[in-house]
This record gives C-alpha cells, structure tokens and sequence, in this order.
C-alpha cells in the first residue's frame, strides 16, 4: 500500500528583547549560570509577574508577517507540569486564546501552509546532567522567563522536503522581522514535529507521533524521513503506530519512544490569575503593521524586477537582510548590478565563509567594493588585483585608494610605456621571435610572462596581448 505523510510543525522562537518576559532580568546568551535571575524568574512566593509589552509586539509583527488574524482580546494561560527546570511548576502560556491565528506562509511551489497560531510563553530553565552513574543534575535559571513565541502550523506538509523548506523560510522570515536571532545551534529556535501516515487519498488521519531534539535543519528532514519509513513498515506489517513523543538521536540517525503522548488535558491549563488580558487597539496593530520591515520574498521579488538578477542571486542575497542592504548600497555608487551580485557571491562569500562570519557582523564599507568594482571595469585593475584589494579591504577596513597605493597595486594600462617594454622584450628573446614568426604562436605566452615580469605583474593582460600582436607584426619579414 502507498502512503501519505502529512507533517505539521510546532516551532519556538526565542525572542531577542532585551529583558525577560515578566521581570527585568537580561536575556543574554552565555552568561554565568544562575546570574540573570530574580524572585519573580526564580518563582518565589510573594511575587507578581509583569508582562513585557516588547514580547506582545514581537509576537504581533510575527503574526502580520505571516498572515495572521491578530485577536483584539487575548490572555494568558498557567500550563501545569513538575520538572526541575521550571521554578514555578507552571509555565506561563496561552492556551484557548492566543495573539494571532489562521495565517500562512506560502511555499517556493506556491502551496500555501497554515499557520494555525501563533502565541507568547516563556522558556524554562536549562538542566545538565552529570556523567552516568554520578547521580546528580544541576540546573540554570537563566533562560527561565525569556520570552517565546510558539508557531504551530496546520498538517499541511506532506514531505521532509517542505518541512525544511518551510522552516528555513520561517526562519529567514524572523530574522528579518529583527525579533529573534534563531540559532538553532544556540537553541534560540527549536522545532518539534508531528507525523503521521494514511493511505494515499484517505480523509481519516493516521496516528501521530511527536518528534522533538531536533537540532537543525538536516536533523528535521532525516528525522521525518526515518520516521515516515518507520512507520509505513509498521503500516505495511499490519501493526498499529503507537502515540508517543520520540527522540531524533543524531549519532544513530534514528527516533527512540521518549513517552507516550501527554493530551492537553494532562496541564490542567487555566488562566493567569496574576495577569490582566491583553486587549489590543486596531491603531497599535496598524502601527506595528506599517512597521514591519520588507521581508525576504518581497526583497527577493524586487530584486528580480529592479536590477535584473538571476533568480538564484536573488535568492542568496535576500538570504539575509544585511546582505541585501550591503548589495544595494554598492549600487549606489556603481551601476553594474550583475557584476556586483557576482563578485559578493564569490570573493565576499568565500571570505566570509573563511573567517566564520555572519552578514550581521559585515563591517565592510559597501562604497569599498563599488570604488574597486569600477577600478576593474576601467582597467586600472586587473581582476585578480582588484580580488587582492577587495580581501585587504575586508581584512583591515582599509580604503581601495589606501591599498593600491601601499601595494603599488596600479595595473598599468598606459600605452605608451607598456609598448616600450614590450619592444625591449622582443629585442631581449630574437630566438622567440624567430619561433613566432615561424608559426610557433605559443611563445606568445612565454613574451607576455616576460612583460608580466617587467611590470612586476602589474600590466594590463588584454593590453600586453594587443601589443605584442602589433610589435610582431611589425618584425613580420
Ligand atoms: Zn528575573
């Protein structure tokens, strides 16, 4: 029998606000354990969380760019369970009425995926667990109370293929938005994944499993990939899929039952008693709105339209919103979008790529390259100088101008001293000569290594050529 996957996705984000979501405690990634914390973080008695209105908004401009309905009137919800990480025993959450609802993010093949809502929460604590058999867990309160949004989708995707795609576009989509910094390696997004099997063309769901300790975006599609094989063998043998949460364990590439399913029942969820509903004015959403910068698929679209660029430049460079800025703000000053596109893709992504460097921490000056880009396209460098140039610039902040003159980096591109080195080498290789005009051609590269030499590497190629053609045309018997 053939069978259907059909996937949904349940995605946190970790909100980059300054603070915590109901006390002042900073959110900084790294820090000393247990030394970004307070009673209210810690769940003291006595104390009074307050809600940060930076999290509301951040949890807005996610919904607007995803398409969501924003609810006017929202609360917030205690989700009960006992774990060492959570001070409180309870999370606060929202549960019936969350910030946004009924949007959806559309797919490269124009598919479109609901998202189904959109809420605010807060994260718990970490534990590290010492070495087996030493029987003891330590815990860090840090990450208590930093603010979440949770994104859950509808059963939309039905391939390991979409999830990621839907996730790097998620993603891509957040960043942009400046509310979260989505490290999955920082464990600033996480995404857990519900999967479940029919037959092809059947209405009825099958049953689901939960995957969770998914650590990146490889991670998700081989853990769905796994788990739909998993499944469809069970399927396939008669067998029944249980409802658990499982492991992805990235060492033996496979998901391991973690528990059976807990239904929601199972929290006990009620609202807050210590915190007042969140009711929202149209003209605070509507100024959130026409806040919200332009996002990745816009960019990319304009990009296409503007300047003329190849779809696949167009998808790189919106990659990230730093790099789309810095590629226009070189065309400020240079009108060659193509050559400029070209030249970040290779030598700016290769540097960066060599010194492990986000486009956020790009400290380059966009009119650097656009000043080497139009020293190139005048000939007054040759293109492997001007990459020379462009790597120093990288490298030190230095200006073009500031480089080739410490360098001595000038391509010589003037006739007339060029065309007297050129004479002095032929009279300097007769033998050479003698072969040229003797229909040996090839020594021609043998002459341009000694102008090359002569000029210290400096002449112009193109240049060298015309002039040897001549000068030995002119010896032509
Ligand atoms: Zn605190």
């Amino acid at each position: 029998m053939k069978f259907e996957a059909v996937i949904g996705l349940e995605v946190h984000a970790e909100l980059s606000t300054a603070s915590k979501i109901f006390c002042a405690c900073a959110t900084k990634y790294g820090a000393e354990a247990n030394t970004q914390t307070c009673p209210v973080c810690l769940g003291l008695p006595g104390t009074l969380p307050v809600l940060n209105e930076k999290a509301v908004e951040y949890c807005i401009r996610a919904g607007l760019a995803l398409n969501c309905r924003i609810a006017d009137f929202s609360k917030l919800d205690r989700k009960n369970y006992f774990y060492p990480d959570l001070p409180k025993a309870y999370q606060i959450s929202q549960y019936d009425l969350p910030l946004c609802r009924d949007g959806f993010l559309t797919l490269a093949s124009g598919k479109r995926i609901g998202i189904t809502r959109i809420h605010i929460e807060e994260d718990a604590g970490k534990l590290m667990h010492s070495p087996e058999g030493e029987g003891f867990s330590l815990v860090d309160y840090n990450r208590a109370g930093v603010p979440l949004i949770e994104i859950v989708t509808a059963p939309d995707l039905a391939t390991p293929e979409e999830a990621v795609e839907f996730l790097e576009k998620l993603r891509r989509i957040l960043i942009y938005l400046g509310i979260s910094d989505c490290k999955m390696e920082e464990g600033s997004l996480r995404c857990d994944a519900n999967i479940s099997l029919k037959p092809a063309g059947a209405e009825t769901l099958g049953t689901k499993t939960e995957l969770k300790n998914i650590n990146s975006f490889k991670a998700l599609g081989r853990a769905l990939a796994y788990e739909i094989e998993r499944q469809a063998e069970l399927l396939a043998e008669g067998k029944t899929v249980k409802q658990e949460t499982r492991k992805w364990e990235e060492a033996k590439q496979r998901t391991l039952s973690l528990r059976s399913k807990e239904d929601t029942q199972d929290y006990r969820y009620f609202p807050d008693p210590d915190l007042v509903p969140v009711e929202l004015d149209q003209a605070y959403v509507a100024a959130i709105a026409a806040s919200l910068p332009e996002l990745p698929e816009a960019k990319k679209r304009r990009l296409i339209e503007e300047y003329k660029l190849p779809e696949y430049d167009a998808d790189l460079l919106t990659g990230s919103r730093h790099l789309a800025d810095f590629f226009e703000a070189v065309l400020k000053d240079y009108c060659n979008p193509k050559a400029a596109s070209n030249f970040i893709m290779g030598e700016l992504f290769r540097l960066m790529g060599e010194e492990g460097l986000a486009p956020e921490a790009l400290a380059l000056n966009p009119a650097h390259l656009a000043d080497i880009l139009r020293r190139i396209d005048q000939g007054e460098l040759s293109v492997s100088q001007g990459k020379k140039v462009f790597e120093k610039a990288f490298r030190t902040g230095a200006s073009p101008a500031e480089i080739i003159a410490a360098e001595g980096l000038r391509q010589i591109s003037d006739e007339a001293s060029l065309r007297t080195v050129v004479t002095q080498v032929l009279a300097a290789h007769p033998q050479s000569v003698n072969d040229y005009l003797n229909g040996k051609t090839k020594v021609a590269q043998f002459l341009t290594g000694q102008v090359m030499r002569e000029t210290k590497g400096q002449a112009n190629p193109q240049l060298i050529k015309e002039l040897l053609e001549e000068e030995l045309a002119k010896l032509r018997p």
